[in-house]
């Protein structure tokens, strides 16, 4: 069986994987053989341009070291502050700097230069998210030939945030060098067709590819899921030993990295509707939520923050009592088995990003709870997991606090048959296609198109030996 080349930003360092993309990759790594290769900023500035490689797990691990300040130009710059602002629909928040796009790109091609020796014949090439767009495009100027599939953890833009985006024509070249482009929905494969018709003229043709100005992309999409029945059995370990946030209080859960995407300021608008519309004697239910700091150098992840710090307290300041805080704000990282009985403690998983790829955590909510007296999930429409889970979850349009505020009523409210049941519909998606499921099933489609693709180069290959004898 090939090998499997896996790239992206960061590299698991840790040696015990945590997360599930890690699990999933490990496992795969393990079974074919593998190398992970990511990118860090070099210490004290002196990055070298070459690969550091670490012990300790089952697989190849390799860091490309880069000058901390090229590092910032391409992560903090044009990756978070242009590429990931324009995917999630916010060119207001676009900070276009000069020499950013040239570092992305010049990052790109010395990923490409350090890693191309490592890459074997009849290795397969699985390049991960917005930070290595064009490293395919870079591999195959340095002549390699092997299948490489790419896909993006986050929503594809629409046309219209595309418009904004300084040398689009770019992101053709970029795409076109795959074998395979992995999107998360189906609303995210559409998007990709329209940026193509629309800014490009180009057209879809019969077997699926999309064929723009001469080069052709072909897209599908396939929903990442999470290590299913590893997580639920973790859920009901931690519910025994961790200890309890609020007896006496129905909880609700929030878990979002605090970034502006998430949506959490209208989440806190929306259950403070629901606090002012309660009565008296109602039951109490307290939110906790938990918001893990990222890229805080970036502007953007400053505003947010004062924002919601203000509006917890407002909220508290309104609604808090003696042994009673309605929001439980914390601004750190809890870890992820810790996470697994939270949430099967909590009533209500709140979910509500205003645009998100998938949302892991409506997934691993969904997954932690007792099936025999579940939790219900309250689901963003414009989270990518709406379009599996929207069969039990309540989906609620995220800019509305009275969508919100009235999905927790009927949440509260909601009685057990219907919960087992919205609950059972879920879960039978989730563990059905699970981080596995979705590694398979890509790997399995690169593959086939790698093939076809070998196959048309050799038809027209022969083609031309014909017409020129
Ligand atoms: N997570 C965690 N600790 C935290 C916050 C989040 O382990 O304090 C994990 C969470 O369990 C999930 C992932 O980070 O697996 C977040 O994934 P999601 O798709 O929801 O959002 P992203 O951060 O990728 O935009």
């Amino acid at each position: 069986m090939s090998r499997l080349v896996v790239f992206s930003n960061r590299l698991p360092l840790g040696s015990s994987p945590s997360g599930g993309l890690v699990v999933a990759l490990g496992r795969t790594m393990e079974q074919r053989g593998g190398v992970w290769i990511g990118a860090t900023p070099g210490k004290s500035g002196t990055g070298q341009h070459t690969l550091q490689s670490y012990e300790g797990a089952s697989f190849d691990r390799h860091a490309l070291h880069l000058p901390e300040g090229e590092y910032n130009d391409y992560y903090l710059g044009y990756s978070n502050s242009v590429l990931w602002p324009l995917f999630h629909g916010r060119t207001d928040l676009l900070d276009v700097e000069e020499g950013q796009l040239a570092a992305y790109s010049s990052v790109n091609r010395k990923m490409a230069e350090a890693s191309v020796n490592l890459i074997q014949e009849g290795d397969v090439i699985w390049i991960h998210d917005y930070h290595f767009i064009p490293l395919a495009a870079e591999l195959r100027k340095l002549g390699v030939n092997n299948p490489i599939g790419f896909f993006l953890h986050t929503p594809f833009p629409s046309s219209n945030n595309v418009r904004a985006m300084s040398h689009k024509e770019f992101l053709l070249d970029w795409l076109a060098a795959y074998d395979l482009v992995g999107l998360q929905t189906q609303r995210d494969v559409s998007a990709l067709i329209e940026v193509c018709r629309a800014t490009f003229g180009g057209q879809l043709l019969s077997d699926g590819r999309i064929r723009c100005k001469g080069q052709d992309i072909w897209a599908a999409s396939f929903p990442i899921g999470i290590d299913a029945k590893t997580f639920r059995q973790t859920a009901e370990t931690q519910e025994m030993t961790s200890p309890r946030i609020d007896p006496g209080q129905k909880l609700l859960i929030g878990v979002d990295r605090l970034d502006y995407s998430k949506g959490l300021p209208h989440k806190f608008r929306g259950f403070q509707r629901f606090l002012e519309d309660q009565d008296s004697e109602s039951e109490r239910l307290t939110l906790l939520q938990i918001a893990s700091p990222t890229r805080e150098n970036v502007e953007a992840y400053q505003d947010i923050r004062r924002q919601l710090e203000q509006l917890s307290g407002e909220v508290n300041g309104e609604f808090a009592e003696l042994g009673y805080m309605p929001i439980q704000y914390i601004h750190r990282a809890v870890p992820r088995d810790y996470l697994a009985g939270l949430y099967r403690r909590a009533a209500i998983g709140l979910v509500t990003p205003l645009i998100d790829g998938m949302n892991l955590v409506a997934k691993e909510y969904v997954t932690a709870q007792d099936s025999s007296d579940p939790g219900v999930l309250i689901l963003s429409e414009s989270a990518g997991a709406a379009e599996q889970l929207g069969i039990g979850a309540l989906t609620i349009n995220p800019f509305d606090p009275s969508s919100i505020a009235s999905a927790i009523r009927k949440a509260v409210a909601m009685p057990l048959t219907e919960r087992i049941e919205r609950h059972q519909a879920m879960w039978d998606e989730i563990s059905l296609h699970d981080v596995y499921w979705w590694t398979e099933t890509f790997l399995n489609r690169l593959d086939k198109n790698a093939s076809s693709r070998r196959k048309r180069s050799r038809s027209i290959a022969d083609l031309e030996t014909m017409l020129r004898g």
